[in-house]
């Protein structure tokens, strides 16, 4: 067998989150077999926002080696449990959906049926106290436990990591170029991306090019015109601004997400400061409106200037196209609701190390990757469309149109299935479990009308000394565990 003739020069149009964390896995990956050029542009600069994020982050560092303690210092991060959803279902409601399970399932059915079944037997503890990661967010506490036994991802600075994750690229070889580029350059036989021509005449060869330029998707889409699938009508908001706050009281260990009459609201809180943003719909609300609001609702000092951004949610239909694969928000885009872009970002440099062509990539990898990819994006959208649908709020244009648009198959026979049944099923290495969802349907006032029989097998006695010890052990282990701001100050 010929040693496998891999593309020696990989090309990275742009040194934003995706850029840096592409950059530092293959850098770390491959070391010198493949020659790692980063491309990046000072005078146009990163998009300044993705400081949410969710637990598969943290085993992503843990692969690269990175040591935790050394990251959060550098990141300013601060440890998240889950995310507070308010106002969604209604005005004045609010649910959790947190990381890690809830009580204890049986292989044949969730903890819900269980739980279910237990409302019927007169047992009137919310769900939420069966759930370790729940009720430590919600006593601001926070603790590693032995055997990974606690769920958890970061709020991060999102620029301070790509700064961390350069430091590591470049000292493990990756070569880094400041530039605009200006031109893409075309190989006139076969149609692949042959050069990038910057400002200045430079011009850097490759061999494969992956697209971290962000919105602008100047590779994968300016150039080699991947096509996009638009899915506003079921994602409508399209526009955000976001501020910068001095911190008013020790951060929690979660994301806050408050919805608006024409969207919602983002509260990130960080070690040395806080993360605060509108997402807004501009049919219902224009940039000025927003921007009102969201300084009528922070708190604390503002530290920097209000950044607006407008976008479409999507996804580029060919994510990997020719020798070309997009990485980040060149790749598309859903909204920040349940921080999943930074997440698709490791899950697209991930399979890009496994995919590695030896040689030009053959149409079996590509299409593999484009299935994968897509596929990861269809379940994340559908999930983030719940959280619109499922609402009974019907107090504004915006609520409205929410609640009686169409949505896609695949998420209304999830709804009906668990409205009926109270099952949930995963599908394809799907993202969220089924932990997820009946936090989120359950949540969003989705209640299941049955349950699954093998519940009611357990005695009257059974289910209660069940219930009572789940609930007694998630309280204990709070109860121990330090307030969550005093352990990250002592760990990093
Ligand atoms: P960018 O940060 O835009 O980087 C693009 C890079 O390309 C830059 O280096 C730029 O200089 C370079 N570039 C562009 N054009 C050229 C050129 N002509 N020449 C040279 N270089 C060029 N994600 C999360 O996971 N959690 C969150 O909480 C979250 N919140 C978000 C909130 C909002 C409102 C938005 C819009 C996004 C949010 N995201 C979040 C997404 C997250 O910000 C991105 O996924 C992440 O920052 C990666 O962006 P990027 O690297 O793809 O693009």
């Amino acid at each position: 067998m010929d040693m496998p003739n891999l593309p020696r020069r990989i090309v990275i149009a742009g040194g934003g989150t995706s850029g840096w964390m592409a950059a530092a896995a293959l850098a770390r990956t491959l070391g010198p077999v493949a020659e790692v050029t980063l491309v990046e542009s000072d005078a146009i600069g990163t998009i300044g926002v993705g400081e949410s994020t969710i637990p598969p982050l943290v085993a992503y560092n843990r692969l690269l080696g990175i040591g935790e303690a050394e990251f959060m210092k550098a990141t300013q991060a601060t440890f998240k449990l889950g995310i507070m959803f308010e106002n969604w279902k209604d005005q004045g409601a609010r649910y959790f959906h947190s990381f890690g399970g809830t009580g204890k399932d049986h292989w044949s059915a969730g903890f819900q049926h269980f739980w279910l079944h237990a409302q019927t037997q007169g047992h009137s503890e919310p769900y939420d106290d069966y759930c370790l990661e729940l009720k430590a967010a919600e006593a601001g506490k926070f603790a590693h436990l032995p055997d990974d036994r606690i769920n958890y991802a970061y709020q991060l600075d999102s620029s301070l990591y790509a700064a961390f994750l350069r430091r590591m690229a470049e000292s493990d070889g990756c070569n880094r170029v400041e530039g605009r580029i200006a031109h893409v350059e075309l190989d006139g036989q076969n149609g692949d991306i042959a050069a990038l021509m910057l400002d200045g005449g430079r011009r850097i060869e490759g061999d494969l090019f992956l697209d971290c330029t962000g919105f602008r998707a100047l590779l994968i889409e300016g150039a080699l015109h991947a096509g996009f699938d638009d899915w506003t009508h079921w994602l409508p908001c399209d526009g955000a601004v976001a501020i910068q706050t001095a911190s008013v009281r020790p951060p929690v260990p979660y994301t806050r997400a408050i919805a608006h009459e024409a969207g919602w609201q983002w509260r990130i809180p960080l070690q040395h400061r806080a993360g605060n943003g509108i997402v807004y719909c501009s049919r219902y609300m224009d940039r000025e409106a927003a921007l009102e609001k969201l300084l009528g609702t922070i708190e604390g000092e503002t530290l920097t200037q209000p950044n607006f951004m407008s976008f479409k949610t999507g996804a580029r239909r060919k994510q990997w196209h020719r020798n070309c694969i997009a990485v980040g928000l060149s790749g598309g885009f859903m909204e920040p609701l349940e921080s999943t872009s930074i997440h698709l970002i490791q899950r697209a440099v991930l399979r890009i190390v496994r995919m590695l062509p030896a040689g030009r990539p053959s149409d079996r990898d590509i299409a593999e990757f484009n299935d994968q990819q897509f596929t990861d994006m269809e379940q994340i959208r559908d999930f983030l469309i719940l959280h619109y649908k499922a609402t009974e709020r019907a107090d504004s244009p915006f609520w409205r149109h929410c609640a009686s648009m169409e949505v896609p198959e695949s998420l209304s026979h999830k709804i009906d299935l668990f409205r009926e049944t109270g099952r949930v099923f995963r599908r394809n290495e799907e993202l969220f479990a089924e932990n997820s969802w009946v936090q989120v349907m359950m949540g969003q006032g989705i209640l299941p009308q049955s349950y699954h029989p093998v519940a009611a097998k357990l005695s009257g006695e059974e289910l209660s000394y069940l219930l009572a010890s789940l609930r007694e052990n998630v309280t204990k282990t709070v109860s121990g565990m330090p307030e969550h701001f005093a352990y990250v100050s002592h760990y990093c």
